[in-house]
């Protein structure tokens, strides 16, 4: 069955008064823009308090749903089937027509929900759910009507034209990107990180990234594979303007000083973010996941920020932070063998509980050089700008 139109349904929380707007035309965009290059004609509006995507010409419903599916805000996809108004006899065939063709196992049961937003038509909406619900039991005499439980709940909306569904798929939630501003993502090529990413992004929030890579000891492969997760994530997030800095000089001077070149790494990707007005860090760190981070590494990572950092895999075990991977499709790529450069100059002995007066001491020894290769590496960063 061809769906012609997709009703989408949003969560009520939050978005009361003043915000709905707000939230609803950000959706709209986003929407628009998880559509742009699909084939067919699309048409995203909002009509009483609902969203809508009307479509038309060569398009594939699938490919819209899954498009869908990847927008912020949706909680969940109703396909319709739009028919015109031709009388009340026409419509009982065309919901027939609906049903058997949607369920092909007919052993279930069923309630009609209609709504009459087309106030002229001349049932009322009690009487078009009595009326449709007895034909349907009449065309098929298997099926069911349970008014509490229903297997399906079969909308019927009068509109100038008719809106029959009855189907919702899940979308991911969250709220519109465009809705929270901008956060700076560190973006390693690991597991957590795109996580990370996707995680704040769902809350309404556009991403920047900021990559460190040192060549020659870092390939250009593991580049490309950040700029592909950065790719990835973006399906979800739209365009991410992607900061590649080159941390080789830093990281052989630091060499094997973890906690300070973490603190380098944050305060460099600070730089970006203030320039670029991102309202936070976002990191992918997780309490106790490996030596710098422990709570006393985080907390001297955390020192040289002035931005709010946020770590919503702060609580996740590795298996958790695996499964959000898979569903948004990141994990393939993150596995990939490709070094990073934090894995090239790992601490034999890495420590554990580092004092950050301790820290500050050792920094200050480095600072004279340090402050230059800092600059440099500002200097010749490498812009990219990665949309899926
Ligand atoms: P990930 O799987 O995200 O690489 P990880 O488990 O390897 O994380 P660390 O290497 O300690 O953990 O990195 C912690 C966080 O620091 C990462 O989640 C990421 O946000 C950031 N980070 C680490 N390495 C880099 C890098 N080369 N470029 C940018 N950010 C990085
Ligand atoms: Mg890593």
């Amino acid at each position: 069955m061809k769906f012609q139109t997709y009703l989408i349904k949003y969560g009520e929380i939050g978005i009361k008064g003043k915000n709905r707007y707000m939230f609803e035309d950000a959706l709209v965009r986003q929407i628009k823009h998880s559509l742009k290059d699909l084939d067919g004609l699309f048409h995203t509006y909002k009509a009483q308090g609902r969203v809508y995507v009307d479509c038309d010409g060569d398009y594939d419903g699938d490919e819209v749903v899954e498009a869908l599916k990847r927008v912020f805000g949706i909680v969940g996809i109703c396909p319709v089937v739009r028919v015109e108004d031709k009388g009340f006899e026409e419509l009982k065939k065309d919901v027939i027509a609906y049903m058997d063709e949607v369920y092909p196992d007919k052993n279930i049961t069923f309630k009609v929900e209609s709504r009459r937003a087309k106030k002229t038509y001349p049932k009322k909406s009690m009487e078009i759910n009595y009326d449709l619900g007895e034909a349907i039991l009449y065309a098929f005499p298997e099926i069911r009507v349970d008014v509490h439980h229903p297997d399906v709940l079969l909308h019927v909306e009068v509109r100038e034209e008719i809106y029959i569904y009855s189907e919702i798929i899940p979308g991911p939630g969250g709220m519109p990107i465009g809705t929270n501003g901008t956060a700076m993502l560190l973006l390693s090529g690991g597991i957590d990180s795109p996580v990370a990413g996707y995680m704040i992004s769902k809350r309404g929030v556009g991403l920047e990234a900021t990559y460190f890579h040192a060549p020659p000891y870092t390939s250009e492969r593991a580049k490309q594979k950040v700029v592909d997760l950065a790719k990835q994530v973006s399906k979800y997030t739209g365009p991410i303007k992607l900061h590649v800095v080159n941390f080789t000089d830093i990281q052989l001077y630091i060499y094997e000083l973890t906690i300070i070149m973490r603190r380098y790494m944050m305060r460099i990707a600070e730089h970006f973010a203030k320039e670029d007005g991102c309202l936070g860090l976002i990191t992918g760190e997780s309490i106790g996941q490996v030596a710098s981070q422990t709570m006393q590494s985080l907390m001297a990572t955390n020192d040289v920020c002035t931005l709010p950092v946020y770590r919503p895999l702060i609580g996740f075990d590795k298996q958790e932070i695996v499964e959000v991977s898979e569903k948004i499709g990141t994990y393939e790529t993150s596995i990939l063998p490709y070094e990073d450069c934090c894995t090239i100059f790992v601490a034999k002995h890495p420590v554990t509980k580092p004092n950050v007066n301790v820290i500050k001491k050792s920094e200050e020894k480095l600072a004279d050089v340090i402050d230059d290769l800092m600059d440099q590496a500002i200097s010749t960063v490498e812009t990219i700008h990665v949309e899926a």
